[in-house]
């Protein structure tokens, strides 16, 4: 199949273009590799669809007190655009998020520690079908959620109901996270009505700090535009003897050097191509390689493909197998982020379908996929997965990811990668479609 040194990389190769936000340089010149290497590996179809789409680019973005202090800061995205000179106002200290109502803050800008729940297995263990873990070493596994933001949602529907000035988040780690408005659209070009930036745990003690200390004033800067601009979705084909589509997808676009998120997935579908361009009487169908644009920014290269395919390759698919996030294990000790030589435990979700369930197990044992959790697609818990969209739209699907508490931060780098595991995901994701 492939070895460890070749994606080892294609992983360091994707993460060296740059963040790969859609519309950027870095995120072209991901479109273009991809591109190359599947023509490469000699496939013959090859082709890209772009999704025009609205860039929200801040140029200027600041946080300045009253006393002078600047705080470094990055934006929340796609919130609203302050004019050049920004707006000046009172702070408000709120240490507990969902108390927010219970402060004026009409005018003003609410400073908000935000804060995760954790999850834990025996959570999840409630909705699985079933879990793979030789050893028991799930059992007493949890870790903060950084991806289900309740606390930001409500923070910033509060402060747009009371008409404050903008908000400013504290993020519980020293990472750089990635935040969307919860008014982003992206597609039209919209962003929300309330401005906002976003704090690292040390620039948000630094603040409280200087709050503590009777300064009570700053100014916010967040100013910039919406550029019209095009992402694109790229695909390659290998035509099966069978009337039917298999459609194996990863997302290529990260906010950040993205080695977890989503270069490790990019590196499965790229070694499953690989794999069928030399290999494609091993299975039955045709299968379509779906490396997906702006997974990050509202799942708008997924919905563009749906979109776009429903009336031909959707009508004929018997199932979407996408693969996200292979990684290291992270915990919090002591309050410190801990990085181990374990797995990131994973899910996998899979449509409510007795054959799949079945071939999922199977493949998952044969394959050794430890840690691995497997979640039928109904549950409350959704597919909170890039392949959300296909789920929604009730399409057939198998859909593997991992969440470290690192996602969507500039913690996301090349080293956090298990490349073995990678290798190991690749042979799996290869046998799932042989064996449909
Ligand atoms: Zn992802």
């Amino acid at each position: 199949m492939v070895n460890e040194n070749e994606v080892f990389k294609w992983i360091s190769d994707l993460c060296g273009f740059g963040y790969r936000r859609p519309g950027t340089e870095a995120d072209q010149r991901t479109q273009e590799y991809l591109v190359k290497m599947l023509k490469e590996f000699g496939l013959d179809e090859v082709w890209l669809e772009p999704i025009e789409f609205g860039m929200w680019d801040p140029k200027t973005v600041e946080l300045r007190l009253s006393d002078g202090f600047v705080l470094d800061c990055e934006p929340l995205q796609y919130s609203k655009f302050t004019e050049p000179e920004g707006v000046e106002g009172e702070m408000v200290y709120i240490e507990d998020g969902t108390k927010i109502s219970e402060y004026d803050i009409e005018g003003k800008i609410p400073v908000v520690d935000i804060r995760y729940g954790e999850l834990s297995i025996d959570f999840l263990r409630i909705f699985s079908e079933w879990i793979y873990d030789p050893g028991n070493t799930l059992s007493t596994y949890k870790q903060p959620a950084t991806w289900i933001n309740e606390m930001e949602r409500m923070v910033y529907e509060e402060a747009k109901k009371q008409d404050a000035l903008g908000i400013v988040l504290i993020y519980p780690f020293n990472m750089r996270p990635y935040i969307l408005s919860p008014e982003a659209d992206p597609y039209n070009g919209r962003y929300g009505a309330v401005a906002g930036v976003v704090l690292t745990k040390n620039q948000g003690e630094s603040l409280k700090r200087r709050l503590g200390n009777g300064v009570k004033e700053a100014r916010l800067v967040q100013a910039g535009e919406i550029i019209k601009t095009t992402t694109s979705n790229v695909l390659a084909e290998v035509k099966g003897d069978g009337d039917k589509y298999i459609v194996m997808g990863s997302h290529h676009d990260s906010m950040w050097e993205g080695g977890t998120e989503d270069a490790s997935g990019t590196a499965v579908i790229l070694g499953a191509a690989k794999y069928f361009a030399k290999h494609h009487k091993d299975v039955k169908h045709s299968i379509v390689f779906l490396f997906d644009a702006a997974e990050q920014i509202d799942v708008m290269g997924s919905k563009a493909f749906i979109d776009r395919h429903k009336e031909d390759i959707l009508k004929d698919m018997l199932v979407e197998i996408h693969m996200e996030h292979i990684a290291k294990e992270t915990l919090v000790e002591d309050g410190e982020i801990i990085v181990t030589d374990e797995l990131q435990p994973r899910a996998i979700f899979v449509s409510k379908k007795e054959e799949l369930f079945n071939l999922v197990k199977r493949m998952i044992v044969k394959h050794d996929m430890r840690r691995t959790i497997m979640l039928p697609t109904d549950t409350p818990l959704g597919v909170p997965t890039d392949a959300t969209k296909f789920a929604e739209a009730g399409y057939p699907l198998i859909s593997f990811i991992s969440a470290p508490l690192y996602w969507n931060t500039d913690w996301d780098t090349v080293d956090k990668v298990p490349i073995d595991e990678v290798v190991r995901t690749i042979g799996f994701a290869v046998d799932l479609a042989r064996n449909l």
